[in-house]
């Protein structure tokens, strides 16, 4: 029996059984602890790894020259095979697991998807094979303990499932078709050693052998453990977080293929040590006959509360016959989880650090998706065609300067006003009834199921308009005068006053 799941054994039993009958349970559950440490690393002094080009050893031999070098192999993949395969640009990816083998899956509707063929990396065709499973609803509901929540369904939102491993693969296939580019597993991103005309990155084997290569760009893509992130956010690269666990599996005895649940919760808050927590559960069709179900929770960063992937996994396991019932058939095929980030921009516009000298942020080590509704991937899948032109165009200028890169941006200011509403589903147990989450979101489906479904298709799209989100937060403050009180609570004087300045920069933003 391997030592790891052992160790977990007593602590997170739920976990241990589920993980004991994978055949790669050990494996992820290095995974999981490797994200986990997310936790550790914004509590210690932040590692320095943008270092000036002097610091770069005497004895360091250059195996290599990119126009990009992109540090994390998942939608970086995606970005790099347009730059590759459409500005014919070298570009160099690397990962310290396996690129192009994602630990989620994504949902999108086709429309969005269909970005991908817009920047000719796929055809229509291409695109649709990725698509495992296509539904025609979706709804949403807030557990009210008296049966009385209203059930908002929505049509043609979130209604793919989109294989990641298979989309990622093709894209890695792109990127390797291209003359003079390349992607290597299993380097780690150590530093990078910045010119005034060059940029060299250090990176490391398995076995702790280094390794520089030189580029125009670094490309810092690695998600919510990017050390660059942390460090050009002097140590706060996200404000909020949704820790996300789940499986692909399939043996449920109740479930619909038809239709997706968006947001399902079927409780009050958890009443844990720290600050409480609502968890929110999601339940997606996907390939055949299995069946995608997430369990997560909004929170600050730096809240009190457990936050850790392994504990919320041993929860879900033991929740998930509350939610969906694993018949006698039920097996787990893939367990999927990650750390969901966000970040509150205080002011009109961007003010999360995205970029330096030679230096650019995708992907969630730019934190710029909403973790309400679409997160990282729509992000990127909206933005390609524009994040793939301008940096093109960058390259074309020889303009590298942080001015001119952190304009090449996924930063929408509807997404970063919308993601501010996350703040409320961070339940407070000093401030907040045990149902509070789901009172006001009870509110909110009672809101817009009165509205035409565009509102809701909007909101649940990321494509909401600014005075359609204020008709909504009206008629809420209308019908649940509590909520004015909660805004106070939850977002407090200067939480308050940087979501009317994200507002009012989204009021003046072309785009609105
Ligand atoms: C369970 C789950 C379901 C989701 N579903 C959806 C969805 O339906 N729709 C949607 O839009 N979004 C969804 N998301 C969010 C989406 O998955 C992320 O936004 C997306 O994966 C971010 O991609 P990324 O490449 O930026 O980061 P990641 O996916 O985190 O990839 C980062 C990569 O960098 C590598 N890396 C890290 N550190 C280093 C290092 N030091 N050196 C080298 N490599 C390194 C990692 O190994 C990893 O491969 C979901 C997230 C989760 C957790």
């Amino acid at each position: 029996m391997s030592s790891l799941l052992n160790q977990i054994k007593q602590t997170h039993p739920h976990l241990y059984k589920a993980f004991s009958t994978l055949a790669d349970g050990e494996q992820h559950l290095t995974r999981i602890q490797e994200l986990d440490r997310y936790w550790e690393l914004l509590k210690h002094p932040v590692r320095q790894v943008i270092l000036p080009g002097t610091n770069l050893p005497k004895d360091a031999v250059i195996s290599g020259e990119y126009d990009l070098i992109y540090a994390g192999g998942t939608l970086s993949l995606l970005h790099a095979a347009v730059m590759a395969g459409q500005y014919g640009r070298r570009v160099m990816i690397f990962d310290r697991q396996t690129p192009a083998k994602s630990t989620r899956d994504w949902n999108i509707s086709r429309n969005e998807l269909l970005n991908l063929s817009a920047t000719g990396l796929f055809t229509e065709s291409e695109v649709d094979s990725v698509i495992v499973r296509r539904y025609k609803t979706g709804w949403v509901e807030f557990y009210k303990p008296d049966g009385s929540q209203k059930r908002l369904s929505m049509e043609n939102v979130l209604d793919c499932a989109v294989n990641a491993d298979k989309l990622l693969g093709m894209a890695k296939e792109k990127v390797t078709a291209v003359r003079g580019s390349t992607v290597l597993a299993e380097r780690s991103f150590s530093c990078c050693y910045r010119f005034d005309d060059h940029i060299v990155v250090k990176i490391e084997d398995g076995k702790g052998k280094a390794f520089y290569y030189k580029a125009k760009v670094l490309v810092d893509v690695m998600g919510i453990l990017s050390p660059i992130a942390l460090q050009l956010n002097e140590g706060v690269p996200q404000t909020h977080v949704c820790p996300t666990v789940g499986t692909i599996a399939s043996g449920f005895e109740d479930v619909d293929f038809d239709t997706g649940e968006i947001l399902a919760s079927i409780g009050p808050a958890d009443m844990l040590p720290g600050k409480g927590r609502q968890l929110i559960w999601e339940g997606f069709p996907a390939e055949d006959s299995q069946y995608i179900t997430y369990l997560f929770f909004y929170d600050e960063a730096d809240s009190p509360n457990d936050k850790s992937l392994l504990g919320l996994f041993d929860a879900y396991f033991r929740k998930l016959p509350d939610y969906k019932k694993p018949g006698k058939d039920f097996v787990v095929h893939r367990p999927v989880y990650g750390i969901i980030p966000a970040y509150f921009h205080n002011g009109f516009n961007r003010t999360r650090e995205i970029a330096d000298d030679r230096i650019l942020l995708f992907g969630d080590a730019a934190s710029l998706g909403s973790p309400l509704t679409f997160c990282g991937f729509g992000s990127m899948v909206r933005n390609l065609p524009r994040l793939t032109a301008d940096l093109d165009r960058a390259i074309e200028e020889n303009d590298f300067s942080k001015k001119h890169l952190e304009k090449i941006s996924a930063y929408e200011p509807n997404v970063a006003s919308m993601a501010n509403l996350m703040k409320y589903m961070c339940f407070n147990s000093a401030t907040d009834e045990p149902n509070f989450v789901n009172d006001l979101m009870n509110e909110v489906m009672i809101v817009l199921d009165e509205l035409p479904e565009r509102y809701r298709q909007a909101m649940f799209r990321d494509e909401m308009k600014i005075e359609d989100l204020m008709m909504v937060m009206l008629r809420v403050a209308w019908r649940y005068p509590k909520v004015l009180v909660a805004t106070w609570e939850k977002l407090g004087m200067q939480g308050s006053f940087g979501f009317l300045k994200n507002l009012a920069g989204w009021a003046f933003s072309p785009v609105r």
